[in-house]
């Protein structure tokens, strides 16, 4: 059995959840977890993630507020080059002191991770009664929400030519003399439909 605070994601906060008024800072790397993103666009598991912020009792729960970022390496949606980014967020989240779940807890304590409170907010668990907030669930959510749907290497990247390839980055002037080949293309389709209209011997059943 691992104990909530042999998680590498877990939070020592049992001196400031013992009342309100209470605070104290969270500045460090935490491994990200798995599952964010895929290959092309994703944050393996593994990599450091920063976490610095503050973390504040309240009357009924401990406050959140954080600055995550993550190195991010993707490619190019339109040219493939590597981008080299990162991924930067700021969530507040609120860890209700009490079990939002009436039923004892049988170690399954992810079912009860992410629940929206009445404000629209991320409310996480605490874990151990109090003593520790674990970060998993937290940074899964806040780095899969951040991810690029379509990571570009700078907003106005010209892409690739669709006919050969090239990249137009380099090569902005470069085109295709395409009007020979629409006509000759236009031109046996031109040539293929009066065929068809002149089925010749091979008639339907038209009598
Ligand atoms: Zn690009
Ligand atoms: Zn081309």
């Amino acid at each position: 059995m691992s104990r909530p605070e042999d998680s590498p994601w877990a939070v020592s906060v049992a001196q400031v959840s013992t009342r309100a008024g209470q605070s104290t800072r969270v500045d460090r790397d935490f491994p990200a977890p798995e599952g964010i993103g895929d290959q092309v666009v994703g944050i393996p598991a593994g990599t450091p993630v920063h976490v610095k912020g503050d973390i504040d009792s309240l009357v009924d729960g401990l406050l959140l507020q954080a600055h995550v970022s993550v190195p991010l390496k993707t490619e190019c949606t339109r040219c493939l080059r590597p981008v080299n980014t990162s991924i930067q967020d700021d969530p507040v989240v609120f860890f209700p002191y009490k079990e939002p779940e009436p039923e004892p807890t049988h170690g399954k304590e992810e079912i009860l991770a992410e629940q929206e409170d009445e404000a629209g907010g991320q409310t996480y668990p605490l874990a151990s009664g109090g003593a520790f907030m674990d970060l998993e669930a937290l940074l899964r959510d806040t780095l899969v929400e951040a991810l690029p749907l379509q990571p570009l290497c700078r907003p106005d990247c010209r892409g690739l030519c669709p006919q050969c390839g090239m990249d137009l980055n380099d090569h902005p002037d470069h085109h295709h003399e395409m009007m020979d080949d629409r006509w000759a293309a236009l031109e046996g389709l031109k040539q293929r439909l009066e065929q068809e209209e002149n089925p010749g011997s091979d008639g339907r059943t038209g009598e």
